[in-house]
């Protein structure tokens, strides 16, 4: 699977308030959204919920940027939309599961074990509860 730039992010919902600090803006964030992504066990593509919780400061200028080096912009308006994505894609996990106990594909005929049982045997290393 490949994160590219354009993977669209769904029902993206959330708020961040701004302090004011001497050292800039600082944006406390909580944003919720949801991606289609394509189970790894089952190849069926469900909807992931994903959440971002951030602190970002935007300095006033460069001596008080923090690690991120964000500045607030001369005219004053944040876009934070590019931190939001980040945020995001940084929660997507790696091997989604469409569920934690997600059976996958039968090893023998690949019908998906979550809607139908082929009764198959399990393979050994399945048997091991
Ligand atoms: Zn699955
Ligand atoms: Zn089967």
């Amino acid at each position: 699977m490949e994160l590219s730039q354009d993977l669209s992010v769904q029902d993206l919902t959330g708020l961040a308030r701004v302090n004011r600090t001497p050292q800039g803006l600082l944006i406390n964030s909580d944003f919720k959204a949801s991606v289609r992504l394509e189970c790894v066990r089952c190849l069926d593509s469900f909807q992931q919920p994903l959440r971002a919780i951030f602190d970002e400061l935007y300095a006033f200028n460069e001596r008080t940027a923090t690690e991120s080096a964000l500045i607030l912009p001369d005219d004053g308006y944040i876009d934070l939309q590019p931190l939001v994505r980040e945020y995001l894609l940084i929660e997507i996990p790696i091997n989604p599961l469409c569920n934690e106990d997600c059976m996958g594909l039968c090893m023998i005929c690949g019908a998906n074990r979550n809607k139908v049982t082929c009764n198959h045997e399990e393979p050994p290393e399945g048997k091991a509860t």
